[in-house]
């Protein structure tokens, strides 16, 4: 009874004989099936917001043929960016599930982080051409270490965390990243703004999966709540660390993350950079 249990929950962990006894694998069991029900409630929650904006904008176009054309622009629009909210939402809530599930195959390789930063900056510069982008400095010298990390994933990381610095902050405001090598095995990036900040007691739970801040901007600043969720994941696997700093409210935030270098993982298995 136990296995089928397992296998519907998709759970390949039950082989382990880390369980003491039935007791401790049912109580694990529950645990899964609390954890899956809320995500699933979750998941759904957020698709169906959208969803209902998205079909009462176009029920309105179609029963009402004469609607001033301004108002068929507002309701088109509003429909159209719900609709990129939820491929987003879908889009980052499989890349999350690939990660957490252990899917993904991680090329690892020396890598300047200069040359990183570079391409996540302009992927940011594409896709908010048309949003005033706070001033964005670099301190990224050329000569710092390679690390070893994952190309792709690691300016998938910087490409969050650099949208969310310039989302939450008045495009008067400033936003650096910088990179110092820490401890002689380890290479720290920090992303810090001038902007809204973070409640101390909310450093943490920010990388927590849909957590947003509530509030008028949750809707405009457009996001998934699960950007931080991704990132810790890319970094814990990468073998690094990922924090969030901030004064407080209005004070600035800055987010910081942790990389092996190049020269010491190449000297040891490199085990710890797969998959956390
Ligand atoms: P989102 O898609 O909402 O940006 P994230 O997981 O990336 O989701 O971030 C979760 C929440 O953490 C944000 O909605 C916001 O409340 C808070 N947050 C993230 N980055 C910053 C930042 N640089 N300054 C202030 N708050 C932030």
């Amino acid at each position: 009874l136990v296995e089928s249990v397992a296998s519907q929950l998709g759970v390949a962990i039950l082989q382990s004989e880390s369980y003491a006894n039935l007791e401790d694998l049912n109580e694990q069991l529950e645990a899964l099936e609390r954890t899956r029900s809320n995500l699933i409630a979750i998941t759904g929650h957020e698709l169906r917001t959208p969803l209902s904006t998205i079909q009462v904008c176009l029920e309105s176009l179609a029963s009402e043929p004469d609607m001033p054309t301004e108002l068929r622009q507002v309701m088109l629009s509003t429909a159209l960016s719900d609709a990129e909210r939820m491929r987003k939402l879908v889009q980052d809530f499989l890349t999350l599930s690939r990660l957490e599930s252990g899917r993904v195959e991680w090329h690892l390789e020396p890598l300047a982080l200069q040359e990183c930063v570079d391409l996540a900056l302009s992927s940011l510069r594409t896709r908010q051409s048309d949003a005033p982008l706070p001033k964005i400095q670099t301190n990224v010298p050329g000569e710092l270490p390679l690390v070893k990390a994952d190309g792709e994933w690691l300016v998938e990381v910087l490409a969050k965390l650099l949208d969310n610095a310039c989302k939450f902050t008045e495009s008067t405001g400033e936003v650096l990243i910088e990179a110092h090598p820490n401890g002689g095995k380890m290479l720290e990036v920090t992303i810090a703004d001038t902007g809204r900040g973070i409640e101390p007691n909310r450093l943490e739970v920010v990388f927590d999966r849909f957590y947003q801040e509530e509030g008028a901007l949750r809707r405009t600043a457009g996001g998934t709540g699960l950007g931080l969720a991704i990132c810790r994941q890319i970094i814990l696997a990468l073998g690094g660390q990922i924090w969030a700093e901030s004064d407080g409210r209005d004070k600035g935030s800055q987010f910081h993350f942790t990389l092996p270098l190049a020269q010491e993982t190449a000297g040891t298995s490199g085990a710890r950079a797969k998959n956390g």
